[in-house]
């Protein structure tokens, strides 16, 4: 579950929240080009997982009578042009890829990763998150886009996070939230 200092609360208007599912189905990150026509395949690139999990921790814990809370779990990518992947080594399919039917493959992209008690609040954290990721004009990572500081690993292959907890838990320098568990009010 990715949380970001900049995100936008999620919203408590009915309205505002029906507009924002529609939004985020309308993406431009969905869609592929064919023929000149634009189809849209949010349900493919939409990745639906549930879990129970620990209402606290919000993770599931091994003492399984602690996971007593329903989540929905989302994770989703772009779709990704196979045509245009050089550095698989793969020669392309017999005949070309221009009308392939596996061409286009959904991808996952980690910083999408979220999750709620129920689907609509999930699909309304998975549009903050992409409208913070994503340029919704040419579907292309936001040149702005924060970057998660890197970890690293020492001889004992013993992890230190990159991230800098600042005063509010966030990142100092990326703003992500580096903690396993979920920043306050999520
Ligand atoms: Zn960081």
């Amino acid at each position: 579950m990715r949380h970001h200092r900049n995100l936008k609360h999620v919203p408590t208007d009915p309205a505002e929240r029906q507009e924002r599912v529609w939004w985020l189905y309308e993406h431009r990150a969905w869609k592929i080009e064919v023929h000149g026509h634009l189809f849209s395949h949010a349900w493919t690139c939409v990745d639906i997982r549930f879990n129970y999990v620990d209402p606290e921790t919000l993770t599931i814990e091994d003492d399984e009578t602690r996971n007593t809370h329903f989540e929905i779990w989302l994770e989703a990518g772009p779709m990704f042009d196979q045509a245009s992947d050089t550095s698989s080594g793969f020669p392309p399919p017999e005949g070309g890829w221009e009308n392939h039917p596996s061409r286009w493959i959904r991808s996952h992209d980690p910083d999408l990763d979220c999750g709620a008690a129920d689907l609509e609040t999930a699909l309304l954290r998975l549009a903050n998150l992409v409208e913070l990721c994503y340029d919704p004009e040419t579907w292309e990572s936001r040149s702005d886009r924060p970057r998660r500081c890197e970890g690293t690993f020492d001889e004992n292959d013993a992890y230190t996070p990159g991230c800098e907890p600042a005063s509010d838990g966030y990142c100092a320098r990326c703003g992500w939230w580096p903690h396993g568990t979920p920043p306050p009010g999520f």
